[in-house]
């Protein structure tokens, strides 16, 4: 399912996954649920309309769609399926009557993944559907790696790489502000030293689940590396920067990650309009600097 929660759970293989069946017949729905209603957890639309909207509520791990279908026809739904982003990757198997090559072939060209012939044959439908389960779950568990940190399970730097641009061109079009607080914790040394490596990841840990619980789902929150983390305040209006950032600082003072008092310094900038992610880092460190300058445990602007 769909991965926006940062500390969703890692795609391990033992959570069950969701099969969306679309077609407008009752005893195909029956069919095709009796093969898979063991394995998986089913959703189910009667036409392409609920379908797509279905898809898009749902974010299923595979959808098996029916071409004729009344209203939209499954090379429809295919098309918008893959045109919207949101859907963009959910993996599709047509099932159909059309026992032409020529209508396998469009189904493949518009971006499914598989073609099964009616009349539905259980052992077929369940080994396509066995093997393209388990290339989502590997697809899952490799994008999992790759855009989180380990440690603490949330967005990593090669995330925020990938993904700042897309926020940057949305609040640029729809002419809002955002704003980045770079945090890092005080003397953070200090806690590896006197209570060792492991209360240092603890600590880490528990910081980055507060981090996440405290911050909106539509803001980002990233570990940078080491003891530092980036939170992308999407939107923040002019003028409410400084003031989420205080309230985070004393939210800190107030926490005693893995029973562990800390505090914090954080860089608060707003994001401008040609920013990078290496612009917009830049002066978020520049201020986290200054904060670290001027004593610690406080919040600078740049
Ligand atoms: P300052 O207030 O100036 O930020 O001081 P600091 O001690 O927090 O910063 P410094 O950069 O001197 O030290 C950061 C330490 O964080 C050093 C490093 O060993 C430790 N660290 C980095 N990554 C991890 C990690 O994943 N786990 C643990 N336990 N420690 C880490
Ligand atoms: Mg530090
Ligand atoms: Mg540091």
């Amino acid at each position: 399912m769909g991965t926006l929660n940062p500390l969703s759970p890692a795609a391990s293989g033992d959570e069950q996954m969701t099969v969306l069946l679309a077609d407008d017949s009752p005893e195909n729905i029956q069919a095709l649920a009796a093969c898979l209603h063991e394995q998986f957890q089913l959703k189910v639309a009667n036409n392409g309309e609920q379908c797509l909207e279905l898809a898009r509520r749902f974010h299923p791990d595979l959808i098996l769609l029916d071409i004729e279908m009344p209203g939209m026809n499954g090379f429809d739904v295919c098309q918008q399926l893959k045109d919207t982003d949101a859907t963009a990757d959910i993996p599709i198997i047509f099932v159909s009557g059309h026992t032409s090559l020529a209508s396998e072939e469009r189904g493949l060209e518009l971006g499914a993944v598989d073609y099964i012939f009616k009349p539905i044959r259980p052992a077929i439908v369940k080994a396509r559907v066995n093997t393209h389960i388990t290339l989502k779950r590997q697809r899952d568990r490799l994008a999992q790696l790759a855009m989180r940190d380990q440690l603490t399970g949330l967005y990593n730097r090669h995330y925020l790489m990938e993904h700042i641009g897309q926020r940057l061109s949305r609040c640029h079009r729809h002419g809002y502000q955002m704003a980045a607080l770079m945090i890092d914790i005080d003397h953070f040394k200090r806690i590896n030293d006197e209570l060792g490596h492991q209360q240092g990841d603890d600590v880490l840990t528990s910081l980055g689940t507060f981090l996440c619980s405290y911050f909106r789902t539509e803001d980002l929150v990233a570990r940078l590396g080491g003891e530092e983390f980036l939170v992308v305040l999407d939107p923040c209006p002019d003028g409410h920067m400084m003031d989420k950032a205080q309230q985070l600082l004393h939210a800190v003072e107030q926490l005693n990650p893995a029973g562990t008092p800390i505090t914090i310094s954080i860089g608060a900038t707003s994001v401008k309009k040609d920013d990078s992610l290496g612009s917009l880092l830049k002066r978020a460190d520049d201020a986290l600097y200054q904060a670290k300058q001027q004593g610690r445990n406080r919040v600078c602007a740049g």
